[in-house]
């Protein structure tokens, strides 16, 4: 079998976790109505764990183009124009400063800084990039890795739920700590590997061609190290309102886990699967199902999202 080589750290010590049937995952996709058929080869796809840096990668690596995050664009859930990320990191800008966004949508993390902050921003939906002009913001149609070439520089880089999405990260993450001034703040927010969302079955937009890694407080840091960043801070968010029932059904079935019952797989559509999901919608049980799972896992009580702060 041909190595694996991580994608952030370049390291053969990798291992295959677990492998997905193809159709499987087109029809997880398709329950919420988006089409991914054009974008999965070959007849499976494998999480891999890389051993040196924690990093979680699919192999194949396969990302989505402009067609299919307009498919995703028309989900009325899909852009929020409220991260909870944004509160964080807005209080980190120091008034007067430079910063750029890079994957910035329409802009909407401009309204929460001080009206002080020189802002630009970098995305490739077209759509998103006039919206953003519109509104009077310089944002471009540019990869992060050519702003940085043409020797821009910036107090403050940010990137919010992008990296998990690239083919390249190391790449990525090199380029925006390239465009950053002497001294300057990195913030990088990524879905937390840390976190329920590694332990919930059936979440494909968890996975190709949507979002291609899974980042650990681990592997986040490793990489800010790699790049010369030594202070590198590491913020989870709380569980937000709207995923708390996500989380705690996540929990539940974590808890069952432990006592032998179930054993979640990435896309998982077995009766037993379905028996166990009677189960944990029950409040009662759930309520203590929930308790014993962050009793033994305490970890396991924060949010979606974690982001690294680094300089
Ligand atoms: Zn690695």
């Amino acid at each position: 079998m041909l190595e694996r080589i991580c994608p952030a750290c370049h390291a053969d010590d990798t291992e295959a976790v677990e492998s997905v049937d193809r159709q499987d995952l087109i029809r997880s996709y398709r329950q919420k109505g988006i089409d991914v058929s054009a974008y999965l080869p070959g007849s499976s796809i494998t999480l891999c764990h890389c051993n040196r840096c924690e990093l979680g990668f699919f192999d194949p690596i396969c990302v989505g183009d402009g067609q299919f995050y307009e498919q995703l664009q028309t989900q009325e859930w899909y852009y929020q124009d409220a991260k909870p990320e944004y509160a964080y990191a807005a209080k980190l800008v120091r008034e007067g400063s430079s910063l750029l966004e890079v994957g910035c949508g329409k802009g909407a993390f401009r309204a929460w800084l001080p009206e002080s902050v020189r802002y630009s921003g970098l995305e490739f939906n077209d759509e998103a990039v006039q919206k953003a002009r519109t509104a009077g913001l310089d944002v471009r149609k540019q990869p992060v890795e050519a702003h940085a070439d043409e020797g821009r520089r910036y107090d403050v880089v940010c990137a919010f739920q992008v990296l998990e999405h690239v083919d390249g990260p190391k790449q990525f993450f090199h380029a925006c700590v390239q465009a950053l001034k002497p001294g300057g703040t990195l913030m990088i927010a990524v879905p937390a590997q840390d976190s329920f969302l590694a332990i919930a079955p059936n979440s494909p937009l968890n996975m190709p061609p949507h979002h291609v890694t899974r980042w650990t407080d681990r592997a986040l840091t490793k990489l800010a190290h790699s790049e010369g960043l030594h202070k590198a801070d590491i913020w989870h968010e709380p569980v937000a309102d709207f995923h708390k029932e996500w989380h705690a059904t996540t929990l539940a079935y974590h808890a069952l886990t432990r006592s032998g019952l179930y054993r979640p797989r990435l896309i998982d559509n077995s009766v037993r699967y379905r028996l166990l999901g009677r189960l944990v919608r029950m409040s009662a049980l759930r309520h203590y199902l929930v308790r014993s799972a962050l009793k033994a896992h305490p970890a396991l009580g924060v949010g979606h999202t974690v982001m690294l702060v680094a300089s």
